[in-house]
């Protein structure tokens, strides 16, 4: 059985200070009840990745990933990052495809999925995001969406790529920073819909990592997390506190 990824996502949130002082306190509140089968994973804003690492290092179980990266080596594309620069930090993850990048930026399936391609090439762990709109699933198309969202994003990798370098992360949109979070039955359907589409994708789908974010709190986390086809938590939110992200991690 694979590790449940409990994943904190602090998007444009906190200084280098601010970031450093939440990773310090949560390794301090998680590290001696961390159970074998969890790791941790902080996403922090790249200007404050250096000292995450640093706050992270030698420590078993936590990891540093990046919130975006461009899929180039290098070159003029200003005010991007490559997956160089984020191995250089210290991370180990990605995430790609995260619905503020797809919904806010404007990132599509194609480009998306030459990110994916190009950063597990380049040794980074990816986390592809995926999920509906709410107008998408009041039109029922919660299936087709997903079916998608996954053909087109892992088009250009090998069905060999190993289980351990890519997850997926379900993320409904309208669950994303709302307060609403989708009820057990909706997170099974849709982890199930997942798991049979990476099945005829990848030789080895019983072993990816299918995430759910969306609205996950410490009182919502364990029931979430026991559900069949979850192996793990992406938190906006309420990871922005050590207090409770370390309560969703050991929940
Ligand atoms: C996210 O940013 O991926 C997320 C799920 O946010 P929140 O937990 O705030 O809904």
């Amino acid at each position: 059985m694979p590790r449940k990824l409990m994943a904190a996502n602090w998007k444009m949130f906190k200084t280098w200070e601010e970031a450093c002082q939440t990773a310090r306190e949560l390794v301090v509140a998680v590290r001696k009840d961390l159970p074998d089968d969890r790791e941790v994973l902080l996403c922090p804003p790249f200007t404050a990745l250096r000292g995450v690492s640093e706050m992270l290092s030698r420590q078993e179980g936590f990891y540093l990933g990046g919130q975006n990266f461009y899929p180039a080596e290098q070159g003029a594309f200003t005010g991007e990052i490559n997956p160089d620069q984020l191995l250089d930090a210290g991370c180990t993850y990605a995430l790609v495809g995260h619905s503020e990048r797809r919904h806010v930026i404007g990132e599509k399936n194609g480009f998306l999925a030459s990110k994916v391609a190009f950063g597990l090439k380049k040794g980074l762990k990816v986390i592809l995001c995926i999920g509906e709109t709410l107008e998408e699933r009041k039109q029922g198309e919660v299936q087709s969406v997903l079916h998608r969202q996954l053909e087109q994003g892992l088009q250009h990798i090998s069905s060999a790529t190993s289980p351990e370098d890519l997850a997926v992360a379900y993320e409904p949109v309208w669950a994303i920073g709302t307060g609403e979070t989708a009820g057990p039955p909706e997170i099974e359907h849709a982890h199930n819909l997942v798991r049979d589409k990476l099945k005829s994708i990848l030789n080895q789908a019983e072993q990816i990592r299918i995430l759910y974010g969306g609205s996950v709190k410490p009182d919502n986390t364990a029931s979430i997390i026991s559900l069949d086809n979850v192996d793990g938590v992406l938190v906006g939110g309420s990871s922005l506190s050590a207090e409770k992200f370390s309560q969703i991690v050991l929940a």
